[in-house]
């Protein structure tokens, strides 16, 4: 039986987000994303409702929510902006759902417990100034020095790297197999804002997600302990690719909720602005883009809802996550520019919301596996 109706807690979750991304982000968003900084402020707020744990079991003080019920969150968020939306996606799909799955019971009550309740802000790092698609190209090593491990490198393009707390970071830790590009070779680790040795910078002058945090992480012989390892020597990469389906559903959801925010847009103008005695909303092509973005909307929330029906059976879920990916990503990226479009020359200004879902709509296009990284999976 396919039963795609919502739980009353699924509505009140979505509501939620909405509410919270409307009241407390719409206003001032314009503004945010012209200086180019991430508001801190939003995390504690974010916290306080249960946001950041939001799809987290309760036993380790999260809301207890489930897939769908974190994908219709990921939705409302990216409905307003897409840098609320990544907030959920490296601090809840990226890393806590990943501590969840392959942390121990003494790892989970020391990180994944102040991660769940908010007090804590977390990322993820694979990507480094020379590797992203090819994650085999990384040069960071994490070499034994008696119980400890000496990590040494730098991460990059890390979304929350100059914010968050806690790092869930892929290094090598055999030499020999990173030189044969094996990838039991890399392992995972958990770092702490405060270690010796690491630094994070900020990355300025971005396309879109300006209102986000995007930046670098360096371990300069950071020491880290062997608690700190994450599932056992040798499967970081595994980790990894773990940590990524969980965070391309996160993105899947978003970039369904863009499609929305673009048809929203696009209506409301459509019906206000006249030309040759008519709304455009009566011109037959300005309907065939509204159309199109109403129909792209419900396909890719069908193919997100079916990923995340998946994670809830606890079934693999890894093409039907990519595949929901890689449709919401091209189809909120032909909405964003169509909705530019449906605007004309206001499109073209930071005066209405459209053009940000443009430049926003792009980095989806190249995170959690590029366009190109989706088509050969
Ligand atoms: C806003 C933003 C936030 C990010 N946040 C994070 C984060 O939190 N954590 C993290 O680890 N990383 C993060 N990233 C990094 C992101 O995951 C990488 O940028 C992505 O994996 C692509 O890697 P690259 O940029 O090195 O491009 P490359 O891998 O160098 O690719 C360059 C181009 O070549 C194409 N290409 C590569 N290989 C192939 C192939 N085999 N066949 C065909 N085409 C190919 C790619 O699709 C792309 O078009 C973020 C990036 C951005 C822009």
């Amino acid at each position: 039986m396919i039963d795609l109706s919502l739980t009353d807690e699924q509505q009140l979750a979505a509501k939620l987000a909405r509410d919270f991304a409307r009241r407390e982000v719409a206003p001032t968003i314009q503004e945010q994303d012209a200086v180019g900084e991430f508001d801190r402020s939003l995390l504690a707020k974010m916290a306080g409702l249960g946001l950041l744990g939001v799809s987290l079991p309760t036993r380790w003080d999260g809301a207890g929510g489930d897939y769908i019920t974190l994908g219709l969150v990921c939705e409302e968020l990216e409905h307003v902006d897409t840098s609320l939306r990544v907030i959920l996606s490296v601090h809840v799909g990226l890393n806590s759902l990943t501590l969840l799955s392959w942390g121990t019971d003494e790892q989970k009550r020391r990180w994944l417990v102040p991660q769940a309740s908010g007090e804590k802000v977390a990322t993820f790092g694979l990507t480094e100034p020379s590797a992203g698609s090819d994650a085999l190209g990384i040069r960071s090593i994490a070499r034994r020095d008696g119980a400890d491990y000496l990590l040494s490198g730098e991460k990059m393009w890390i979304s929350l790297a100059d914010v968050a707390d806690h790092f869930l970071v892929i290094a090598w830790t055999d030499l020999e197999k990173k030189e044969a590009r094996d990838h039991t070779g890399m392992s995972a680790f958990l770092l702490e804002r405060g270690m010796k040795g690491l630094t994070t910078a900020t990355i300025h002058g971005k396309l879109g997600i300006r209102a986000g945090n995007t930046g670098s992480i360096s371990f300069d012989d950071v020491r880290v302990p062997e608690a700190n390892r994450l599932g056992s020597e040798g499967e970081g990469f595994k980790i990894a690719m773990f940590a990524i389906d969980q965070g391309r559903y996160t993105v899947a959801a978003g970039a369904t909720g863009l499609i929305r925010a673009c048809l929203d847009a696009s209506v409301e103008y459509a019906t206000t602005r006249t030309t040759f005695g008519r709304p455009i909303a009566a011109h037959q092509l300005i309907k065939e883009m509204i159309a199109e973005m109403a129909g792209d909307y419900e396909a890719c929330r069908l193919l997100w809802f079916k990923a995340g029906w998946l994670k809830n059976e606890g079934r693999r879920s890894t093409r039907e996550t990519s595949l929901a990916k890689m449709q919401a990503c091209a189809c909120s990226e032909k909405a964003a520019s169509n909705a530019v479009q449906v605007h004309g020359a206001y499109g073209f200004s930071s005066e209405y919301s459209v053009e940000r879902f443009f430049r926003n709509a792009k980095g989806a296009q190249i995170y959690e596996g590029s366009r190109e990284i989706h088509k050969l999976l």
